[in-house]
Protein backbone atom coordinates (compact mmCIF):
# COMPACT_ATOMS: atom_id res chain seq x y z
CA UNK A 1 0.00 0.00 0.00
CA UNK A 2 1.74 3.37 -0.87
CA UNK A 3 1.31 5.95 1.42
CA UNK A 4 -1.29 8.66 1.16
CA UNK A 5 -2.82 7.10 -2.52
CA UNK A 6 -6.67 7.41 -2.24
CA UNK A 7 -7.39 3.55 -4.24
CA UNK A 8 -5.36 1.99 -1.62
CA UNK A 9 -7.13 3.31 0.69
CA UNK A 10 -10.08 2.22 -0.87
CA UNK A 11 -8.96 -1.30 -1.78
CA UNK A 12 -7.58 -1.53 2.03
CA UNK A 13 -11.64 -0.97 3.14
CA UNK A 14 -10.25 2.54 4.31
CA UNK A 15 -12.59 4.70 2.22
CA UNK A 16 -16.00 4.22 1.44
CA UNK A 17 -16.87 3.19 -2.11
CA UNK A 18 -19.82 1.68 -4.32
CA UNK A 19 -17.95 -1.33 -4.90
CA UNK A 20 -19.76 -3.14 -8.16
CA UNK A 21 -16.82 -5.63 -8.78
CA UNK A 22 -14.31 -7.78 -6.69
CA UNK A 23 -11.78 -10.42 -6.86
CA UNK A 24 -8.28 -11.54 -5.33
CA UNK A 25 -6.92 -8.78 -7.50
CA UNK A 26 -9.14 -6.05 -8.84
CA UNK A 27 -11.58 -3.84 -7.48
CA UNK A 28 -14.54 -1.69 -8.80
CA UNK A 29 -15.95 1.37 -7.75
CA UNK A 30 -18.41 3.94 -9.10
CA UNK A 31 -16.72 7.22 -9.85
CA UNK A 32 -18.22 9.95 -7.69
CA UNK A 33 -17.66 12.43 -10.77
CA UNK A 34 -19.42 10.19 -13.65
CA UNK A 35 -19.06 11.53 -17.09
CA UNK A 36 -21.31 8.58 -18.44
CA UNK A 37 -24.47 6.83 -16.82
CA UNK A 38 -22.63 3.93 -16.14
CA UNK A 39 -18.85 4.58 -15.20
CA UNK A 40 -16.55 2.55 -13.17
CA UNK A 41 -13.38 2.97 -11.98
CA UNK A 42 -11.33 -0.65 -12.39
CA UNK A 43 -8.35 -0.69 -10.20
CA UNK A 44 -5.57 -3.31 -9.22
CA UNK A 45 -5.52 -3.72 -5.30
CA UNK A 46 -1.69 -3.96 -5.43
CA UNK A 47 -0.44 -0.21 -6.32
CA UNK A 48 1.23 1.16 -9.20
CA UNK A 49 1.51 4.37 -10.37
CA UNK A 50 0.89 3.75 -13.98
CA UNK A 51 0.93 1.77 -16.61
CA UNK A 52 4.28 2.75 -17.08
CA UNK A 53 5.22 1.00 -13.51
CA UNK A 54 3.85 -2.23 -14.26
CA UNK A 55 6.55 -4.97 -15.40
CA UNK A 56 6.95 -6.97 -18.69
CA UNK A 57 4.90 -10.24 -18.50
CA UNK A 58 2.46 -8.63 -15.40
CA UNK A 59 -1.15 -10.31 -15.17
CA UNK A 60 -2.42 -7.51 -13.69
CA UNK A 61 -4.03 -5.40 -17.02
CA UNK A 62 -5.31 -8.53 -18.58
CA UNK A 63 -7.28 -9.28 -15.10
CA UNK A 64 -8.14 -5.96 -15.26
CA UNK A 65 -9.91 -6.32 -19.13
CA UNK A 66 -11.13 -9.57 -17.99
CA UNK A 67 -12.91 -7.90 -15.29
CA UNK A 68 -14.21 -5.13 -17.65
CA UNK A 69 -15.96 -7.67 -19.71
CA UNK A 70 -17.90 -9.21 -16.72
CA UNK A 71 -18.98 -5.83 -15.11
CA UNK A 72 -19.85 -4.42 -18.53
CA UNK A 73 -22.18 -7.68 -18.95
CA UNK A 74 -23.55 -6.77 -15.39
CA UNK A 75 -24.04 -3.14 -15.98
CA UNK A 76 -25.81 -4.44 -19.24
CA UNK A 77 -23.77 -2.44 -21.74
CA UNK A 78 -22.24 -5.06 -22.90
CA UNK A 79 -24.36 -5.44 -26.25
CA UNK A 80 -24.66 -1.66 -27.21
CA UNK A 81 -21.13 -1.07 -26.02
CA UNK A 82 -18.78 0.98 -24.06
CA UNK A 83 -15.23 2.98 -23.71
CA UNK A 84 -12.21 1.17 -21.79
CA UNK A 85 -9.64 4.33 -20.76
CA UNK A 86 -6.20 4.30 -19.24
CA UNK A 87 -5.57 7.67 -18.19
CA UNK A 88 -2.00 7.94 -18.13
CA UNK A 89 0.71 10.84 -16.78
CA UNK A 90 0.01 14.39 -16.83
CA UNK A 91 -0.69 15.10 -20.34
CA UNK A 92 -3.32 11.96 -20.08
CA UNK A 93 -5.20 13.64 -17.86
CA UNK A 94 -4.03 11.09 -15.05
CA UNK A 95 -5.10 12.60 -11.92
CA UNK A 96 -4.52 9.56 -8.98
CA UNK A 97 -0.78 8.14 -9.35
CA UNK A 98 -2.46 4.33 -8.76
CA UNK A 99 -3.03 2.40 -11.81
CA UNK A 100 -6.83 2.43 -12.95
CA UNK A 101 -9.12 2.02 -16.07
CA UNK A 102 -12.54 3.80 -16.74
CA UNK A 103 -15.51 1.87 -17.88
CA UNK A 104 -17.46 4.36 -19.83
CA UNK A 105 -21.05 3.43 -20.84
CA UNK A 106 -24.64 3.89 -21.10
CA UNK A 107 -24.33 6.76 -24.09
CA UNK A 108 -22.54 7.07 -27.13
CA UNK A 109 -19.19 7.93 -26.95
CA UNK A 110 -17.81 10.90 -29.06
CA UNK A 111 -13.85 10.34 -30.94
CA UNK A 112 -11.98 12.53 -30.77
CA UNK A 113 -12.34 12.86 -26.79
CA UNK A 114 -11.03 16.35 -25.41
P1 LIG B 1 -7.98 10.03 -13.68
O1 LIG B 1 -8.31 11.47 -13.90
O2 LIG B 1 -7.89 9.22 -14.91
O3 LIG B 1 -6.77 9.87 -12.77
O4 LIG B 1 -9.23 9.42 -12.91
C1 LIG B 1 -9.42 9.48 -11.53
C2 LIG B 1 -10.90 9.27 -11.34
O5 LIG B 1 -11.12 8.89 -9.99
C3 LIG B 1 -11.74 10.52 -11.58
O6 LIG B 1 -12.72 10.23 -12.59
C4 LIG B 1 -12.37 10.81 -10.22
O7 LIG B 1 -13.68 11.29 -10.33
C5 LIG B 1 -12.32 9.45 -9.56
N1 LIG B 1 -12.27 9.46 -8.11
C6 LIG B 1 -11.42 10.18 -7.32
N2 LIG B 1 -11.65 9.91 -6.03
C7 LIG B 1 -12.65 8.99 -5.99
C8 LIG B 1 -13.35 8.32 -4.95
N3 LIG B 1 -13.04 8.52 -3.65
N4 LIG B 1 -14.33 7.45 -5.28
C9 LIG B 1 -14.65 7.24 -6.58
N5 LIG B 1 -14.02 7.83 -7.61
C10 LIG B 1 -13.04 8.70 -7.33
ZN1 LIG C 1 -2.26 3.11 -4.56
Amino acid sequence: MAEDCIFCKIAAGEIPADVVYEDDHILAFRDINPQAPVHIVIIPKTHFQSIMSVPAGDPVIGRIHQAANRIALREGIADTGFRLVNNCGEDGGQTVPHLHYHLLGGRYMEWPPG
